[in-house]
């Protein structure tokens, strides 16, 4: 499975902060980030999926005449083959494309390896023709210089893979994706628990979340939940109307209303919170600021202890393209206490985490 969502930012806080305005109730306003109460106003955004192109970038050789990097001094010529000379020089690399690993510097010798863009190589000296000499595996080996920087270069956006069985399968697995392609099942139930006022959670994510209110409350910090376990009917309804609204009110056809209010609720079924495993809580003093709701200590307490109870921090900043989300400092997750440290330390979203390191 694929994810791949491309977006204009700004356009999707512009609704945010739209759907967010005066006279609205603060549940509708923390809402409007995966699922407001009321309807949200359409917007004019390059939300659209794609399918992530399959081809990977040829390994690029050339016989390219070398330009810099000869010997600058008086290096020693430690090697030669056939028409080249290897230079001693020990230095990292990184790869700035899919390049091929050679045992010999000459494009017509046999690949031994490859490196993806950003890998690092262990270079140990370079060829007169361009190559260079690397430690590979504990061999030496060769690849063409042209494609290696001395500094690690940005990589190009990555799609995310979600391996076979990290979709929902049983009441008590929590750690699973759901989200605007990977759906709970149509005859989803679970045994839910009160948290907070009327507010509830999956009986197991709902004593963790009491547990961890508590502990806020012991350290002076004061939690207050205002979005939980909505049931898939109700996130039904809610996105219908939106679609209608859009269809009869701005004229977009079915597939154009469906994208634009996908953007800031998800479809039923594809919310964590029909789930009963998401929580959007805040500080209430500040709900008419909730963007900056990070700068909070109650954010900082989140943030610091969520773990410890099972829950992580959903929807990160820069992570917008793979969630599909804004960045929604209000919103956790529970996923068990087995990985959410882990999950939290990597810095990673939950898409990512799962797709490099559960495979
Ligand atoms: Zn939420």
């Amino acid at each position: 499975m694929r994810l791949k969502y491309k977006r204009a930012a700004a356009a999707v806080l512009a609704a945010v902060t739209l759907s967010g305005c005066a006279g609205r109730q603060t549940e509708e306003k923390l809402q409007s980030g995966d699922a407001p109460a009321g309807t949200v106003p359409a917007v004019t955004s390059a939300f659209v999926e794609e399918t992530a192109p399959e081809t990977t970038p040829a390994a690029p050789e050339t016989t390219a005449p070398i330009t810099t990097g000869g010997p600058e001094s008086v290096i020693t010529a430690t090697e030669t083959g056939e028409g080249y000379t290897v230079y001693d020089r020990s230095e990292t690399r990184y790869s700035t494309d899919t390049v091929n690993i050679r045992e010999l510097p000459s494009t017509e010798s046999k690949v031994v390896g490859q490196f993806n863009p950003g890998d690092e190589a262990n270079v140990t000296g370079y060829t007169s023709t361009g190559w260079l000499r690397i430690s590979y595996n504990g061999a030496t080996a060769y690849v063409f210089g042209e494609y290696f920087s001395e500094i690690k270069p940005e990589l190009p956006e990555q799609d995310v893979v979600i391996p076979e069985g990290y979709y929902f399968s049983s009441p008590s697995d929590y750690f699973f994706i759901v989200n605007k392609e990977n759906f709970l099942p149509e005859d989803y139930a679970i045994e839910t628990d009160f948290v907070q006022g009327s507010y509830e959670l999956e009986i197991v994510a709902a004593k963790h979340c009491k547990d961890m209110i508590a502990a806020a409350e012991k350290d002076g910090i004061d939690l207050k939940v205002l979005s939980a376990y909505r049931t898939v009917d109700y996130q039904k309804k809610l996105f219908e109307r939106n679609v209608n609204s859009r269809m009869e009110d701005d004229g977009m056809t079915y597939d154009e209303a469906y994208y634009d209010v996908s953007i800031n609720i998800a479809p039923p079924g594809g919310s964590e919170h029909n789930a009963g495993l998401a929580v959007d809580i805040i500080d209430r003093n500040h709900w008419d600021t909730y963007t900056a709701f990070e700068d909070t200590k109650e954010f900082e307490w989140l943030y610091a202890h969520c773990a410890e109870y099972g829950f992580i921090l959903r929807y990160l900043k820069g992570k917008e393209d793979i969630t599909g989300y804004i960045y929604e400092p209000w919103h956790y997750r529970y996923v068990g206490t087995e990985y959410a440290s882990a999950v939290m330390a990597s810095g990673l979203c939950l898409e990512e985490y799962i797709g490099q390191n559960m495979t």
